[in-house]
């Protein structure tokens, strides 16, 4: 239901696009981070529709699993709330097996925790 209303807003935004390069209005212009053309006009906000940015294919698409997809840090964070009620229980055995030299996967696969878990509280913590 939002999904086929995102897309319908989306569909308007690049019709409105479309009309504004053809009248004039707005000028196609080549991917803001490398430069290459053709560039596809990308909307961050469908709520103005004029309102684009300049992308090409590849950076385009990048920029969408950026936005789309947690990133690293975003899915560490998450696995530190998920994992924070055993944190005062596991960081300093986290924290010893780090200091002997065991691998931050191994640690991860003794502990039964995910090893960006692992990662984040060494990161965050310190060893
Ligand atoms: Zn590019
Ligand atoms: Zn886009």
């Amino acid at each position: 239901m939002a999904r086929r209303k995102r897309t319908r807003t989306e569909a308007a935004a690049q019709a409105k696009v479309a009309r504004a390069i053809r009248s004039g209005r707005l000028t196609p212009q080549p991917c803001e981070v490398c430069g290459h053309t053709p560039a596809v006009a990308h909307h961050d906000s469908y709520d103005r529709p004029l309102d684009v940015r300049w992308l090409c294919r590849r950076h385009h698409r990048l920029h969408h699993n950026e936005v789309d997809h947690p990133t690293y840090e975003a899915q560490a964070a998450s696995n530190v709330a998920r994992w924070q009620p055993r944190l005062t229980e596991l960081l300093p055995l986290v924290q010893r097996l780090a200091r002997a030299g065991v691998t931050q996967k191994e640690t991860a696969r003794l502990l039964g925790v995910a090893q960006t878990t692992v990662s984040e509280w060494l990161h965050r913590y310190g060893r």
